[in-house]
């Protein structure tokens, strides 16, 4: 399809062994502007006959690309990363209409998926395994060998993005990946499927299958021909693929969300603190597993930082996504749906709205920049994963009590603290339970660090050289180089 008011082009078929096919039924689905209501174009719908087929394409490729010298997939993952950069523009006109944020952080997140490629090149042949010191008479070494297939299960609101950050260290590390996007926004994944073949990635190697969760994500994450799941959505969706990988035992890497705390101490700069914050939770409509959603703020100072957070949030403009305003719409209805419950939730339970509150009064799934005031940690507006431009204030007074408050959740992926003592700031980051810190600013995360969660936020890292972790396992080799027979056991 032509994307509207431009010359770009994006497949709608899915991507199963180098080749563009319909679903096996003919099904499709629609994928629709969030900006306005209205179906953009239908892509393919997988069956679970169709992820049958992406499967085998994925194992069949497999051994060749594995076999692959490191250097040359090193070189051919690097190429992707260059055409993501030539293709930023289009990737992000795409992305924009199909998610519906603002051009620029689109263009933003392309040039993040641009980095995975790149970073993760150059990795392709440092993968080395050890050498193990186990006395004269055994050699004894580790290979850090690939999973496999490689099954990504990509959300809606980083969709390109994510297609990058779990695809990139997967083909670098040998393994062929089948990617099952989210149904809300498949379409910068189909560009990327188009920019891998361009690139040089041979078939097979990359598959794209868009379809619903059920039949298609939940046919590839039970599947027998997978031998690793990358997954990046809710926690009962991640449960859910969790259960069904246990059938056959296949690893998972998990990264489920948060509700993450902010903290405020008088001695914070409360102008940088109020910006970070509000960028923090405003940012992509709110839709991103690592926002500030709680501001935990001293008494003493919470007055002033409700003003200035007031202020910041009643200065959006909101608008479609092309127009590069400050906030784009919700992705979908159903997620506007949700935001605008949660905002009557969080009046009964009896917060004060002090600013927003309101879906705009126009087409699309349009909601104010909202911030909740006097909210209690317990209330479920405090508890529960909004994903919505929903900030939540909770006062405190003391700092073992702001660290309680920082913890008493289920969630534990990011955290931050605004503070100029740094003994305060190194004792938060020790007794937090979450899986990045931040001091004195937000989205501290590169494509160099580590991400994931602690308790109900995943299994996992994502980024830096450790999500690698995730996409080889380890094979020791024990060699025997005493000569006649032994009786020696191990333990002896
Ligand atoms: P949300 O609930 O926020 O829409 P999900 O976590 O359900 O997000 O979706 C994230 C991804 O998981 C999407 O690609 C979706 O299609 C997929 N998915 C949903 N249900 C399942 C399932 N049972 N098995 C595998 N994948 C699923």
């Amino acid at each position: 399809m032509r994307i509207p008011h431009s010359d770009v082009d994006v497949p709608t078929d899915l991507y199963v062994g180098g080749e563009w096919s319909p679903a096996g039924d003919g099904g499709r689905l629609e994928t629709t502007n969030p900006a306005t209501g209205e179906p953009i174009t239908e892509v393919a719908a997988a069956t679970a006959d169709d992820v049958d087929r992406a499967v085998a394409a994925a194992r069949e490729a497999f051994s060749a690309w594995r076999d692959t010298d490191p250097d040359e997939r090193g070189r051919i993952v690097r190429r992707i990363g260059e055409l993501v950069r030539e293709h930023r523009e289009e990737l992000a006109a795409i992305e924009s209409l199909d998610q519906g944020k603002p051009l620029s952080q689109a263009k933003s997140d392309m040039g993040g998926a641009a980095r995975y490629f790149e970073y993760y090149a150059g990795a392709a042949d440092k993968l080395e395994g050890t050498s193990v010191p186990v006395g004269p008479d055994q050699i004894d070494f580790t290979v850090r060998e690939p999973y496999g297939v490689s099954a990504q299960i990509t959300p809606w609101n980083f969709p390109g993005n994510l297609f990058a950050r779990g695809v990139a260290p997967a083909l670098v590390a040998g393994n062929t990946a089948v990617v099952k996007p989210a149904e809300q926004t498949p379409l910068s994944s189909l560009k990327l499927a188009e920019l891998c073949a361009e690139a040089g990635v041979p078939d097979g190697v990359v598959n794209v299958v868009n379809g619903f969760g059920d039949p298609a994500g939940a046919a590839l994450s039970s599947h027998e021909g997978v031998d690793t799941i990358t997954f990046t959505g809710s926690v009962p969706t991640g449960q859910a693929i969790m259960k069904q990988a246990a059938d056959t035992v296949t690893p998972v890497t998990l990264e489920l969300g948060g509700k993450n705390p902010a903290l405020v101490f008088p001695d914070a700069d409360l102008d940088e603190a109020a910006t970070w914050i509000d960028r923090a939770i405003f940012t992509n409509a709110g839709q991103v597993c690592s926002a500030a959603d709680r501001a935990i703020v001293h008494e003493s100072v919470y007055d002033e930082m409700v003003e200035r957070l007031v202020a910041r949030a009643e200065d959006y403009d909101l608008g479609p996504g092309a127009e590069d305003l400050d906030m784009g719409p919700l992705a979908s209805a159903e997620q506007y749906e949700k935001v605008t419950s949660y905002i009557e939730t969080g009046v009964e339970e009896g917060a004060t709205l002090a600013a927003g509150g309101n879906a705009l009064d126009r087409e699309g799934y349009f909601v104010e920049p909202t911030v909740f005031t006097d909210v209690d940690n317990d209330m479920r507006i405090a508890q529960e994963e909004i994903f919505g431009p929903v900030l939540t204030v909770i006062p405190f007074e003391t700092e073992a009590e702001a660290f309680e408050i920082a913890n008493d959740v289920d969630y534990g992926l990011t955290s931050g603290i605004f503070t100029s003592d740094v003994r305060r700031a190194h004792r938060f980051a020790r007794d937090v339970q979450a899986g990045n810190v931040y001091v004195n600013k937000w989205f501290g995360d590169t494509n160099q660090t580590p991400f994931g969660g602690y308790k109900h936020s995943g299994i996992g890292r994502e980024k830096g050289l450790e999500a690698l972790d995730s996409y080889l396992q380890t094979k020791n080799v024990a060699i025997n180089l005493a000569e006649g027979e032994s009786d020696s056991l191990p333990g002896a």
